[in-house]
């Protein structure tokens, strides 16, 4: 059958996990705590604050309690709702000012840009925020790469390990799940999306392989003409 459309994860697929645990994280938990106490009175941070309360179930929490309940949602890797938007606002605000660029592995930024010239439509579907993939790609190492993207799904689309997630993302591409190929590192979502009628490709950059799912170490080894 032949692909339309590639569908990516974006850590351990397109980046390294080591840029969110080792850049991505610490930054956010580092500029949080000031970034809150300063922009508190702003409405969408207001919005986020009232949110964790929600989610947190302590609806009477100051601001530094809020504080303190979203690093410990940072420390257990929770991931809320109300913490992804303002850790997205908080890396937003870092990519602004250049102290951080998104990685890319150069192969799949030299395989995206193959791909969206042959005319594949190309989509995200990661579980940060779309914002938080909007700046990774849009900041990257390789300069703005959001114009080969034609669209970003995050869990709103719904959990990565679930089939019906990859059936409602076809659906909003517009194209059968047959058509479109999704790439992850992680073979519990390969075999989600492969439920969902999906062609897949695991990226093992270690080497190694991914359930029964074809699995490559490199972008430059994935033709989807060929699959
Ligand atoms: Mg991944």
């Amino acid at each position: 059958m032949p692909v339309k459309a590639i569908l990516t994860d974006i850590e351990g697929t397109t980046s390294a996990v080591s840029f969110v645990f080792d850049v991505l994280f610490p930054y956010a938990r580092e500029h949080l705590p000031a970034y809150i106490r300063s922009h508190a009175g702003e409405p969408a941070v207001a919005a986020q604050i009232e949110a964790a309360r929600s989610e947190s179930g302590e609806s009477g929490a100051d601001v530094e309690r809020v504080i303190e309940i979203l690093l410990g949602w940072i420390a257990s890797d929770r991931k809320a709702t109300s913490l992804k938007a303002l850790q997205g606002m908080v890396w937003a605000q870092g990519y602004r000012a250049g102290q951080l660029k998104g990685h890319v592995y150069p192969d799949a930024v030299a395989a995206l840009k193959r791909w969206k010239q042959e005319g594949y439509g190309l989509y995200v579907y990661s579980s940060g925020s779309i914002q938080a993939q909007k700046l990774i790609f849009g900041c990257s190492e390789a300069g703005d790469l959001t114009p080969l993207f034609s669209g970003y799904f995050d869990t709103t689309s719904g959990h990565k390990r679930e089939a019906d997630s990859y059936r409602r993302i076809a659906a909003a591409i517009g194209l059968p799940a047959g058509d479109v190929l999704f790439l992850s590192d992680v073979v519990e979502e390969l075999d989600a999306a492969q439920q969902a009628g999906m062609q897949t490709c695991g990226l093992a950059r270690e080497g190694g392989t991914l359930g029964a799912h074809e699995t490559v170490a490199s972008f430059a080894l994935i033709d989807p003409a060929r699959l």
